[in-house]
C-alpha cells in the first residue's frame, strides 16, 4: 500500500509526542495517541490501522457504528468521546470499549446497566468542564468527587479518569494553566483513593501544554487526517 498523506501526519505526531515527552521530563510512552476519526471514512481509519494506529476515537454513535461494523475483524479499540444523549446509551455500551465524556449519574447508570454481560466493564473518564463555561457539558470540578464515588461502585463501568476540553486560550501558558488545574483535580482523586490511570486532555491545538501539564492521553484528529 502507498504511503499516504495521513500516514506521514501520523508518524508526525507521534514523533512530537515522543519529543515532547522528554522535553516536559515525562517517562517514555507515558502518553497514548487516541487518532479521533469523526467525519473520515472507513478507509483512511483502516490505512492508519495497518500503519500501526489502534486507538480511534468518535464523537457520534449514528457516524460511528458502521464505522466500527465495517472494521470489525480489526482488533481497533473504540473510543467514544462525544456528547451523550441518554436514548444513545445502549448503543455506546454496546460498541465501545472506552467513554471520555460521562458527566452525570443517569447517564452512569444507564452506561452500566446496558454494558453487555458477555464483554468487560466499560472503561469511563468524566468530563469535567473545567473552565465552569455555562454551555458547557461536563460535571463542574466541584462535583467530581461524588460523581467518582457514584461511578466506582458500579460493577459494570471501570472509572479511569478525568477529560476535559478546555476553553480555547491564546496562549501556551493559558493553555498549561487550565490543563495544570485539571491535573491538580485528577491527583486530588487519586489522593482520595480512586485508582485512576487516565488523563485524557490534549487535541490539535494544545497537546504539546496538555503533555508538559501530565495528559495520559491526547485525542488528535486535524493534526493527523488535516
Ligand atoms: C474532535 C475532537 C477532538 C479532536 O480535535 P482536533 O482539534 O481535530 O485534534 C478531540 N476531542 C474531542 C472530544 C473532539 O470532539
Amino acid at each position: 500500500m502507498p504511503l499516504k498523506m495521513q500516514d506521514l501526519q501520523l508518524l508526525k505526531v507521534k514523533k512530537l509526542i515522543t519529543e515532547y515527552e522528554q522535553k516536559y521530563q515525562r517517562a517514555p510512552h507515558a502518553v497514548t495517541l487516541l487518532a479521533v476519526s469523526k467525519g473520515q471514512p472507513v478507509e483512511k481509519i483502516e490505512a492508519l490501522f495497518h500503519a500501526g494506529q489502534v486507538l480511534f476515537g468518535e464523537s457520534y454513535v449514528q457516524e460511528a457504528l458502521p464505522k466500527i461494523h465495517a472494521l470489525a475483524d480489526k482488533p481497533i479499540e473504540w473510543h467514544f468521546i462525544g456528547p451523550i444523549q441518554s436514548n444513545k446509551t445502549r448503543k455506546i455500551a454496546e460498541h465501545f470499549t472506552w467513554v471520555h465524556s460521562v458527566d452525570a449519574i443517569n447517564i452512569a447508570k444507564r452506561l452500566n446497566d446496558q454494558r453487555p454481560a458477555h464483554l468487560p466493564p466499560l472503561n469511563i473518564c468524566l468530563e469535567v468542564n473545567i473552565n465552569h463555561e455555562t454551555t458547557k457539558s461536563g460535571v463542574l470540578p466541584e462535583d467530581v468527587s461524588s460523581l467518582a464515588t457514584y461511578c466506582t461502585a458500579l460493577p459494570r463501568l471501570r472509572l479511569r479518569g478525568l477529560m476535559a476540553i478546555p476553553a480555547k486560550q491564546s496562549t501556551f501558558t493559558a493553555q498549561r494553566e487550565t490543563f495544570h488545574s485539571l491535573f491538580l483535580l485528577w491527583q486530588s482523586l487519586r489522593h482520595q483513593g480512586f485508582a485512576l490511570d487516565t488523563l485524557s486532555m490534549g487535541m490539535s491545538n494544545d497537546f504539546e501544554a496538555a503533555i508538559a501539564e501530565g495528559s495520559t492521553l491526547v485525542r488528535i484528529g486535524t493534526a493527523i487526517f488535516g
